[in-house]
């Protein structure tokens, strides 16, 4: 048995087929025939485009066109003129190979994405690498087409990329099994699409099998077990069937509207980062958007997104989600979360530093723009607007007064928007739980952020290893915060939700209800189960 990361529930018993790795290893070689290599270079490039876009037909037919525009943004950075002439000016400035200046501009990517705080943001720097390998398969003339499968195969490989794991024939590969990953990585989201499990993170399960062997793929647990017995077998037979019994409940619950066992009706929202994310929850039932994490609309990008382009972005989600309510908020973006284009000051404790509502307090200019664009927007659904990392009731004051300034700019304009648009904050700062009671006299909703406060409240950094026994959601500190602000905001007759991880957790879930949580905002995948755990709780 070999211990990994869950990354996709369910159970499957199959064959091994070892994917083989296509990774290159990159030489640097010094060029005379300048010109010859950046025509090599552009041969592999237009190779890539070629193949990427057969890829992302065969995943639009199979996935849908949400899924498949991962590989839209693979696409975009192939005709990037910037990504090219970077690696051609690489070739031509430093007389190198090919495949030496387009690892060193990868290798740039990589690094603004791998200094993002946001565990799904370094996740995209794999979107980078799975461009650049496909590049630099081409340069080396390896195949990197689209493989054929038998039926019931495991496949078992080092990684996968969003491009390897499109290309797995539905029909015929049940699981897969790596040795790297995380649960956000993108493997991971895409397994959790297709529905089939998947554990990654096992570190060397690739030498621990071989094509033909049987394996047991145990997506709950996260474990994987090589050519079981026949007991094994049997045992794991009738959690499978069991597990598709309980799947096929839980799809009965899609339209069912949640009620907790005294009868009071919950919200069961989904935490988006992209607008075309608003599908995915609503093909799992969620009541709405509780957590719109518009930063990503800002990265992996040279510039600021423009009002239009945001407006954009905000009136697709509230359109499609079609009255549901839709909480948008609004950027939370500096620590360690950095912008390419926007240079800040290195600081030595980032998430006690200048970073969300701080940082948009102070410039107003890239606040309004999305402001206006928010606003503007809610004209056209249910949406709502909510400030980040509120530590004071002046700064949501402050933060409501420019949203003022903005309403004052449309109407001279002409320009329609929702006057009566609801205002709220994340609760995601002790001082803010501690201080609820006078805060919930002035806004209408709380969201409480527990991958913050929870880091916050017992000084555990959310994303250190070594201290991640500390950081307990269960905790008696955290607890009383929370129900204080649930309290607090049921005093003056607002609502309170939670959009941190707290609020999909089957172990949190009975007591969240018992302090009368109104919404419970979570990813996709989780909705359907929370519903379940809500109702009988
Ligand atoms: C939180 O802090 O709980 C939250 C939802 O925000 P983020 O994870 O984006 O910091
Ligand atoms: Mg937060």
């Amino acid at each position: 048995m070999i211990k990994g990361i869950a990354a996709s529930k369910g159970y499957a018993i199959g064959t091994v087929l070892i994917k083989e790795d296509t990774e290159v290893k990159v030489e640097e070689r010094r060029i005379e025939d300048i010109q010859g290599e950046k025509d090599r270079f552009e041969r592999a490039l237009k190779a890539s485009k070629e193949q990427l876009q057969q890829i992302k037909e065969k995943a639009e037919k199979e996935l849908g066109a949400d899924k498949a525009a991962v590989f839209e943004s693979h696409m975009m950075l192939l005709e990037d003129p910037e990504f090219a002439g970077a690696v051609l000016m690489g070739i031509e400035s430093s007389k190198v190979n090919a495949e030496k200046a387009l690892e060193d501009v990868l290798n740039m990517y990589a690094g603004i994405f791998a200094a993002m705080e946001d565990e799904y943001m370094r996740e995209r720097g794999a979107d980078i690498k799975d461009v650049g390998s496909r590049i630099l398969a081409n340069l080396a003339g390896k195949a990197v087409g689209i493989s054929e499968y038998k039926d019931n195969t495991v496949v078992v490989a080092h990684d996968l990329t969003p491009s390897d794991t499109a290309q797995l024939d539905r029909s015929k590969v049940i699981a897969f099994l790596t040795n790297i990953g995380g649960r956000t990585s993108h493997s991971a989201i895409m397994a959790r699409t297709l529905e089939i499990p998947a554990v990654v993170g096992l570190q060397d399960i690739t030498s621990a099998v071989k094509d033909g062997d049987t394996v047991i793929v145990d997506g709950v647990e996260g474990i994987a077990i090589v050519n079981p017995d026949a007991e094994t077998v049997k045992a794991y037979e009738a959690k499978k069937e069991a597990y598709k019994k309980e799947r096929e409940e839980l799809k009965k619950l899609i339209d069912v509207k949640t009620v907790t066992k005294a009868g009071k009706r919950v919200e069961v929202a989904g935490n988006i980062g992209k607008p075309e994310d608003v599908h995915q929850v609503l093909a799992n039932g969620g009541d709405g958007i509780g957590l719109f994490r518009t930063e990503f609309l800002y990265m992996d990008r040279d510039d600021m997104p423009g009002e239009e382009e945001q407006f954009e972005s905000y009136k697709y989600a509230v359109e499609k989600m079609e009255g549901r309510p839709v909480v948008i908020r609004t950027l939370d973006i500096g620590g360690d979360k950095k912008l390419p284009y926007l240079p800040l000051p290195e600081e030595m404790n980032p998430f006690l530093g200048y970073r969300a509502i701080r940082l948009c307090l102070d410039r107003t200019d890239i606040f309004k723009i999305q402001l206006r664009a928010l606003l503007r927007a809610s004209a056209f659904g249910n949406l709502k607007i909510m400030f980040p990392m509120i530590s004071s009731l002046e700064e949501f004051l402050k933060s409501k007064e420019i949203l003022e300034e903005c309403m004052d700019e449309l109407r001279t304009e002409g320009k329609e928007f929702n006057e009566n648009l609801e205002t709220g904050i994340m609760v995601e700062i002790p001082a803010a739980a501690v201080n609820a009671d006078e805060l919930a006299k002035y806004v209408d909703f709380f969201s409480i952020g527990t991958n913050d406060l929870i880091q916050y409240t017992l000084a555990a950094d959310r994303m250190n290893e070594k201290i991640s026994y500390l950081y307990n959601p269960m905790h008696p500190a955290v607890l009383k915060l929370i129900k204080m602000t649930i309290e607090a905001a049921h005093k003056e007759g607002k609502w309170c939700g939670m959009c941190g991880e707290m609020a999909g957790d089957e172990k949190a879930i009975p007591t969240l209800v018992e302090y009368g949580l109104d919404e419970f905002s979570m990813s996709a995948s989780s909705i359907l189960n929370a519903k379940k755990l809500i109702m009988e709780n």
